[in-house]
């Protein structure tokens, strides 16, 4: 029989994927620091412990899924974390978004016991999490690999590697940046030709046609009217809130100013969910910048 899995931070994904790996026939040891967070795995068999250093003492494969890089540097290194109780030679990994640099951090901080630590964080959102459809993409040492993409399959449909630890972070903000800057820039052109009186559902599918389209013009619309079962359609509800959105977008520029490099519309895009986030967007779906380019 498969033997124990630790799953430490149980939120809106976190959740439903410790669901998929009991699924598998895994089972799970859990904690979150919200005991309410629990109760749902509880309920389906999985164990929970107080602190991730009890996870740590019992299993030695342990998933994190944290909202971002305070929380992971507590989970890992505080003094009630993971490195306080890990086996040698348990695999550790963290599929929050955050920082790079955290993620080589923790995965030094880890060598030092005996462990091996690798980043892999996920596209794809809650709906994505609960039917095991994420796609995880890796960074870490290349020979651990096989042994985190047997975990990662149970809860996704694409296993990525991507290189040495932090790659996968580097894959992850690098796909949202250019998803923030894509979804900005099809609100002010929908906005724009809606103003010089295009029908927008007209304009949608001419873009769609035509070398403007993108994921955020074809797939995830922020027009309402224009396409169903998008947030877009619901008042914004549900999908990619623009907290996460600017938070993603903020790892973005914190790696931009490490290496050097020039990312003038990602900075700007930051801003502009930033400001949308201090105007009462925060818990709207990100495609909610095109109702705040409207309102301006
Ligand atoms: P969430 O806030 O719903 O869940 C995080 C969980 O971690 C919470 O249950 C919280 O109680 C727990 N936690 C926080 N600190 C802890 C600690 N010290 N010890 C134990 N548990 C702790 O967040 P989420 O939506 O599940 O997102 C998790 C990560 O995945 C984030 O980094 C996010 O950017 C990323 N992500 C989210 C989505 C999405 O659509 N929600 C999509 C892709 C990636």
């Amino acid at each position: 029989s498969k033997t124990q899995v630790g799953f430490i931070g149980l939120g809106h994904m976190g959740n439903p994927m410790a669901k998929n790996l009991i699924k598998h026939g895994y089972p799970v040891i859990a904690s979150d620091v919200f005991p309410e967070s629990c109760k749902e795995l509880q309920e389906l068999g999985a164990q929970i412990l107080d602190t991730p250093a009890d996870v740590a003492g019992k299993a030695d494969r342990i998933i994190t899924m944290l909202p971002s890089s305070p929380n992971v540097i507590d989970v890992y290194t505080g003094p009630n974390g993971i490195l306080k109780k890990v086996k040698k030679g348990s695999l550790l990994i963290d599929s929050s978004t955050i920082d790079p640099a955290v993620s080589k951090e923790m995965a030094v901080a880890a060598e030092k016991t005996g462990a091996v630590f690798m980043d892999a964080p996920v596209s794809g959102g809650v709906g994505a999490a609960t039917s095991g459809k994420l796609t995880f993409m890796v960074g870490g040492a290349e020979e651990e690999f096989t042994a985190a993409k047997e975990l990662l399959s149970c809860m996704g449909a694409n296993v990525v590697y991507c290189g040495q630890v932090g790659t996968g972070q580097a894959a992850k903000i690098c796909n949202n940046m250019l998803l923030a800057i894509g979804m900005i820039g099809t609100a002010e052109t929908m906005n724009l030709g809606i103003r010089l009186g295009l029908d927008p559902k007209l304009l949608a599918k001419i873009l769609n046609m035509s070398s403007g389209r993108c994921w955020s013009s074809d797939t995830y619309n922020p027009v309402p009217g224009v396409m169903e079962g998008v947030p877009s359609a619901n008042n914004y509800q549900g999908g990619f809130g623009t907290t996460l959105m600017a938070k993603d977008l903020g790892l973005a520029q914190n790696s931009a100013s490490n290496t050097k490099t020039a990312v003038p519309l990602g900075s700007l895009a930051h801003q502009i969910y930033r400001m949308m986030c201090a105007r009462g967007y925060a818990s709207k779906d990100f495609s909610s910048v095109f109702q705040f380019l409207r309102e301006e």
